[in-house]
């Protein structure tokens, strides 16, 4: 918590960015990005029998497919864990707290106020913008988070791209 970053007590709550992630997060972070790596090698050695793949080969696909999904996992990981913390106090709340057991912001709504301009983001309506213009509801996003939706289509381009060049590659070998 940074406190030069407030107004004060009686001034509006500009929002802030999330507190850094504890060590336990920080653990589950870990999990979630290494475990897709042996998950897919052990979901490759079947393929590979059938195919008639190397170890190498299957090691090679599980640290590049199992990579990419690890890194996809560890960024929506980050992204729950700090959607749990209250954007005004910063108390860390269960899964399912509708109201801010702390300060009573609206967690389920989330509110946020901001003047045409959007000089800032504000998370009560206190009226006026620093600048002085009045303060207006912002229009909240629903539903998944429009980062993890392009994190997830870069994803997808990516694995495509890669299994595209792993089929171009393969069909060199043969015409040579
Ligand atoms: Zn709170
Ligand atoms: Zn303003």
């Amino acid at each position: 918590m940074q406190p030069d970053d407030r107004i004060g007590p009686d001034g509006p709550s500009p929002a802030t960015r999330a507190d850094p992630l504890t060590a336990d997060e920080r653990r589950l972070v870990a999990v979630a990005a290494v475990v897709p790596v042996p998950v897919s090698a052990l979901l490759l050695v079947p393929v590979a029998l059938v195919t008639g793949a190397g170890p190498a080969q299957v090691v090679a696909a599980a640290v590049v497919y199992g990579g990419l999904l690890g890194l996809a996992a560890a960024f929506v990981t980050v992204d729950r864990l700090q959607s749990r913390q209250c954007p005004r106090c910063h108390e860390r709340n269960g899964r399912r707290a509708v109201v801010c057991p702390v300060c009573g912001y609206d967690l389920e709504q989330r509110p946020r106020f901001a003047c045409d301009e959007r000089h800032a983001a504000y998370l009560d309506d206190a009226g006026l913008c620093a600048c002085g213009r009045r303060l207006k509801p912002v229009p909240v996003a629903r539903g998944i988070g429009a980062q993890v939706v392009f994190a997830v289509k870069l994803g997808a381009w990516l694995l495509a791209f890669l299994v595209g060049v792993a089929v171009l590659l393969r069909l060199l070998e043969r015409g040579l």
